[in-house]
């Protein structure tokens, strides 16, 4: 695992704001067909700001962490900025000091971070949002032999395939009811990528 500093978060996070922006038409078109046509541009409003923050101002890990978290809440707008903070937020709160980090020290804090998600949206997994991602992420790197974020990247992908047929019972998605069902989750996708990137990045 690499070892954890503010660059370090700073690297996974602009992996992630690389991949939004590359793909935020696919993440607008998503919503499109059930929500409101703003998820593409509403990571990437937010990933932008988050990857213009410069480590060397932080004081570690954790302090960066948490600005990004913040930035999020304060550029995104929309269901996403929250939840998304909230998860960085908690990541923050979780992170052992910088230095060596081992997966145990890795896996608790993606599981506060992931907890941090479904209480903030009363989400579980099944109601086709962020968290169909993320939960099986959690636990695929808990199970992992070796390569824990490797496994965790699929298992979010994995997720993230598996919202197409469900029906949404939370968020805008919800209002749709039966109609929701045949298109893939606009958060669950930006989710993998999150994950994705950090199998890139903190490995
Ligand atoms: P909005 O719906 O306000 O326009 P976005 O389009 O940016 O916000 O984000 C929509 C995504 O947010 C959904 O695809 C879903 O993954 C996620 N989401 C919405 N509500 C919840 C919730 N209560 N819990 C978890 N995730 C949610
Ligand atoms: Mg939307
Ligand atoms: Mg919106």
């Amino acid at each position: 695992m690499r070892p954890l500093d503010a660059f370090a978060v700073a690297d996974w996070l602009r992996a992630f704001a690389a991949d939004v922006a590359a793909n935020e038409a696919l993440l607008t078109d998503l919503d499109r067909q059930i929500g409101d046509a703003d998820h593409g541009a509403n990571m990437n409003r937010g990933m932008r700001a988050v990857a213009a923050l410069d480590p060397a101002e932080f004081p570690d890990a954790r302090a960066f962490t948490k600005k990004a978290a913040m930035t999020l809440v304060s550029t995104v707008g929309g269901a996403s900025g929250p939840l998304y903070g909230t998860l960085l937020l908690r990541l923050a709160a979780a992170l052992p000091p910088d230095g060596p980090i081992d997966r145990d020290a890795w896996s608790v804090a993606l599981r506060a971070a992931v907890d941090g998600v479904r209480q903030r949206g009363r989400a579980e997994p099944g109601d086709k949002t962020m968290v169909d991602a993320l939960q099986p992420a959690s636990e695929a790197f808990d199970a992992a032999q070796d390569d824990p974020w490797g496994a965790a990247a699929r298992a979010a992908d994995a997720g993230r395939e598996a919202t197409t047929p469900l029906v949404a019972h939370k968020g805008r998605a919800s209002y749709l009811g039966e109609r929701s069902a045949g298109h893939a989750d606009p958060g669950a996708t930006s989710a993998a990528m999150l994950i994705r990137a950090a199998a890139g990045t903190l490995s």
